[in-house]
């Protein structure tokens, strides 16, 4: 599922192709996946105009319009952007399209459409009406360390809770978690300030290591937990198996010696 690095390099490929080019057509092939918009509206405000820049907070990417407003698009568990000459093979799931003057289309692919597409005026208010925190990587240590003794139950609860930080999922929460050695049942309140500047430090060099790496796991260095979430897997740390359980309802993978249950004993 696409996560905040995964949009921060779809970001980048958006970036790195279809800005500053005439749309000259857009096709919506998938209706349910507008979200308060329809078809004639949509090629109403992106016919004859252009993609002038992107940002993203958490698991959204937003692209401007010439300086109108901004198009919306969440990516929901398999959604992903392909630019291809019109002439060529479009990708398998092709939910929206983009054509452009100069012959080449931008494919919004979603196979099983759990995403969204919107158009809006600003993204603070988007933002604020989505109920979403800061972006995971905008987040200062300070903020982090005031913010999350406020929230209640598990730390890993806690970190995928898009009202609280936006951009982390399944997948980095445990990477982070695993890296910090801390359990992820392990409470909230129960942690000391050192386990969460630990903690922040780690989302950032995990979430920066999976962005620089283009999100190519099989580049992803040697001891991540990615490479290893399987119940007969050994830890790439100590060599213990790795354990499979559920939190808040997700498939959770960690290490009971590296990321122990109990307190850190201070
Ligand atoms: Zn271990």
């Amino acid at each position: 599922m696409p996560e905040l690095p995964d949009v921060e390099v779809f970001r980048r490929y958006f970036d790195s192709t279809a800005l500053h080019q005439e749309i000259t057509a857009v096709e919506v092939r998938e209706t349910r996946l507008l979200d308060g918009i329809d078809t004639r509206q949509l090629n109403h405000l992106l016919r004859d105009k252009e993609f002038t820049g992107t940002e993203r907070h958490g698991k959204y990417l937003f692209a401007q319009v010439a300086s109108h407003g901004w198009l919306v698009l969440h990516f929901g568990m398999t959604g992903f952007l392909k630019y291809y000459k019109q002439s060529e093979e479009e990708p398998p799931y092709p939910r929206l399209l983009f054509e452009f003057s100069n012959g080449y289309r931008l494919a919004y692919d979603n196979m099983r459409m759990l995403g969204k597409v919107a158009y809006i005026d600003t993204i603070d208010d988007y933002v604020a009406k989505q109920d979403l925190g800061p972006d995971a990587l905008k987040l200062s240590e300070e903020d982090f360390i005031a913010l999350i003794p406020e929230k209640r139950g598990m730390i890993k609860s806690a970190l995928m809770d898009q009202s609280f930080i936006a951009g982390l999922g399944n997948i980095y929460v445990d990477e982070i978690l695993f890296h910090t050695g801390i359990h992820p049942r392990r409470q909230v309140s129960d942690l000391s300030d050192i386990e969460l500047q630990t903690m922040y430090d780690t989302m950032h060099e995990v979430l920066g290591t999976a962005i620089e790496l283009e999100i190519v796991i099989s580049e992803f260095p040697g001891d991540y937990l990615i490479h290893y979430r399987d119940e007969d897997a050994e830890c790439p740390k100590c060599g213990s198996p790795i354990r499979k359980i559920k939190v808040a309802s997700r498939s959770t993978y960690f290490c009971e010696r590296c990321q122990p249950i109990k307190e850190s004993g201070e």
